[in-house]
């Protein structure tokens, strides 16, 4: 309740980026609240048993630290493509604008059998946290749930995530917008 308040009263909505015709949600100063930031983090951690976080270039590593932390587990980052060294797992998908690429590192990391939260500040088309769970899943990870801020009416993000999904897992958002 008291997330859904500093979302609603701190999200500036930005018309025209990154694209004619997109109205970006921009969350940046609910983060940058203390309350907001807090109340947020807990709302997104609150009952979830996970064995890491995995959070989303760029703002799912500021709320992916914070709920690792507050779960008491570690945190791992879903890159954008061209910042890891070699070998990577890497997966292009389409956005809402454009495509993308994400990685994580194919060997640094062993992830088989971790139970995985995958989140990120906007859930869109969900190309991208559907792309963050194919890649957890080939590293050999079971994304057990994942969660965001703010879900973008109809664009059937959460479709796009469970058809990336073996099995259905708890797909938390906070509010739609
Ligand atoms: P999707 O792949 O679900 O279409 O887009 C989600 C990704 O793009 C997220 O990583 C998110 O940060 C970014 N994104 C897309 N639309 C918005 C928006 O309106 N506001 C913000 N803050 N990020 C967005």
């Amino acid at each position: 309740q008291r997330a859904r308040a500093a979302i609603a009263d701190l999200t500036r909505s930005v018309a025209g980026f990154p694209a004619p015709g997109v109205v970006f949600k921009d969350l940046s100063p609910v983060l940058a609240d203390a309350a907001g930031f807090a109340a947020v983090v807990e709302a997104l951690s609150e009952g979830f048993d996970v064995d890491a976080v995995a959070g989303i270039d760029a703002r799912g590593f500021l709320l992916g630290g914070a709920i690792a932390h507050r779960l008491g587990v570690g945190v791992i980052a879903v890159r954008k493509t061209g910042k890891l060294p070699p070998p990577v797992w890497s997966c292009t998908y389409d956005m809402e604008y454009g495509t993308a690429t994400l990685e994580i590192p194919a060997d640094a990391l062993d992830l088989r059998g971790r139970r995985i939260l995958i989140v990120d500040d906007v859930l869109a088309t969900g190309g991208t946290m559907a792309a963050a769970a194919r890649l957890l899943a080939r590293a050999g990870a079971e994304v057990v749930a994942v969660a965001a801020v703010m879900e973008l009416d109809g664009l059937d993000g959460r479709g796009e995530v469970e058809r990336a999904l073996a099995t259905p897992v708890p797909i938390r958002v906070l509010v739609t917008g």
